[in-house]
C-alpha cells in the first residue's frame, strides 16, 4: 500500500514537472518560430496559478491583468483554492515542481545525515521563521498592486527553475533557487516551510478544508513515527485532526510504512474526527 501510494504521487510530480517544463520549452521555441503545432504558446506566468492571486487587486479595481499574466492563471487560481478547500494544501505536496525537486533533493540529505536530517534547526528558531511566509505574501501583494508588474519574479526560484537558461531571470532569482536548492539537503522543503507565498495563502485555506489527516485517539499507540517522518516537521501524534497550516497532504505519516496501526491515520471530515474523540471520552 505505501509503495503503491508514493509512486502515485512522485509519478504525478514528475507529470505536472515534465508538463511545465514542456510548456515553457515550447514558449522559446515558439518566440523563434519553431514551437511545436499541438502545443499553445503559453508563457510560464500563463500557467502559474499565483499569478491569478497577484492580479487580483488589478482586476477589481482597473478590470485588467499583471503585466503577463492571462484568463488562465485566474482559472487555474480558482481550481487550486477548490482542490484546497476540499482536501488541504494538496498542491503543494502533489503538484508544485519546486516542491518536488526540493523533496527529490532531500533524499541525498537523508543518505548524508540519517535521523538528523531536518532537524538542524532548533524549534523555536524554525517556529519564528515559519511566518516569514506571510511577510513575503504581503510584500508580494502591496509591490505588484503599486506597479502592476510581477515584482515577485526576480526573486522568484520557481520562476528561476524553468527559466534559468533563457537569459530572462534576474540573478537575484536564480541565487535564491541556488540557496533553496542547497539548503534542502539539510533542511526538507525549505522554500515551502519559510518562504512561499503561495503556500502560505493554501495553508491558511487548508484550516476550513472539507477533509483533513485525522489521528484515532482510540488507536494511536504513541510511537510517534508519524512526526519524525513528516517532511513539515508537524507534530501528528499530538493532534486529532491534522489542520495544520504547512500540511501539505503528502500522506507519508499516514502510510503503512510509518503508522503501524492499520487505519490510525485518515483522510476524513470534521465530523469524524469529533467521533472519534467522542469515544476516546467516553472510555
Ligand atoms: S502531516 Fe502527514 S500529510 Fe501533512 S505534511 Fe506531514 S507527513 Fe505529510
Ligand atoms: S505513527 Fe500512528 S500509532 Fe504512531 S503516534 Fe503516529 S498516529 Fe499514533
Amino acid at each position: 500500500m505505501k509503495k503503491k501510494r508514493f509512486h502515485v504521487r512522485t509519478i504525478i510530480q514528475i507529470f505536472f514537472l515534465l508538463l511545465v517544463a514542456l510548456v515553457v520549452t515550447n514558449k522559446e521555441l515558439a518566440d523563434s518560430g519553431q514551437g511545436l503545432p499541438f502545443l499553445s504558446e503559453a508563457s510560464i506566468h500563463a500557467i502559474c496559478p499565483f499569478g491569478g492571486v497577484v492580479s487580483i487587486y488589478q482586476f477589481v479595481t482597473e478590470g485588467s491583468y499583471v503585466h503577463r499574466i492571462h484568463d488562465s492563471s485566474f482559472v487555474l487560481m480558482f481550481l487550486v483554492l477548490i482542490l484546497t478547500l476540499l482536501f488541504g494544501a494538496v498542491f503543494c505536496g502533489w503538484v508544485c515542481p519546486l516542491g518536488s525537486v526540493q523533496e527529490w533533493i532531500s533524499k541525498m540529505g537523508k543518505q548524508l545525515f540519517g535521523k538528523s536530517y531536518n532537524h538542524f534547526v532548533p524549534v523555536k528558531v524554525d517556529q519564528a521563521l515559519r511566518y516569514l511566509r506571510y511577510g513575503v505574501l504581503i510584500w508580494v501583494l502591496y509591490a505588484t498592486a503599486n506597479t502592476a508588474q510581477l515584482v515577485f519574479k526576480s526573486v522568484d526560484p520557481y520562476y528561476a527553475l524553468f527559466q534559468f537558461w533563457t537569459g530572462e531571470v534576474a540573478a537575484s532569482a536564480i541565487i535564491t533557487l541556488i540557496l533553496v536548492l542547497l539548503a534542502s539537503l539539510w533542511i526538507e522543503r525549505p522554500w515551502c516551510k519559510y518562504f512561499c507565498p503561495f503556500g502560505a495563502i493554501l495553508g491558511l485555506i487548508s484550516k476550513i478544508s472539507l477533509f483533513s489527516l485525522t489521528r484515532d485517539p482510540n488507536t494511536c499507540i504513541d510511537c510517534k513515527i508519524c512526526d519524525r517522518v513528516c517532511p513539515m516537521n508537524i507534530k501528528i501524534s499530538i493532534l486529532n485532526s491534522v489542520r495544520h497550516t504547512n500540511c501539505i497532504v503528502c500522506l507519508e505519516c499516514s502510510s503503512e510504512e510509518a503508522c503501524p496501526v492499520k487505519d490510525t491515520l485518515l483522510l476524513s471530515t470534521k465530523l469524524k474526527v469529533e467521533n472519534r474523540v467522542g469515544e476516546q471520552g467516553r472510555k
